[in-house]
């Protein structure tokens, strides 16, 4: 079964190893997920979900801690 990443609108394979799905990547898993809090909660200073785009690995991950996301959760 194959859907579209909610983020980036490509095909990704609905499959368990992609702890990922629907998103294609985690990138896209946190983008969407900052535009879900930005919707719901419309905290001053969060940033903005196309900056995540442009962050390094260590940025997101440390934008992570910031929003309590624990990335081992499916
Ligand atoms: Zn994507």
């Amino acid at each position: 079964m194959k859907v579209k990443c909610p983020s980036c609108q490509t095909e990704v394979v609905w499959q368990t190893s992609n702890t990922f799905r629907p998103f294609c990547s985690e990138r896209c898993k946190l983008i969407d997920l900052g535009e879900w809090a930005d919707e719901n909660n419309r905290i001053a200073g969060k940033p903005d979900p196309s900056q995540m785009e442009n962050m390094t690995d260590e940025e997101l991950f440390a934008l992570m801690a910031k929003m309590q996301v624990d990335p081992t959760q499916d």
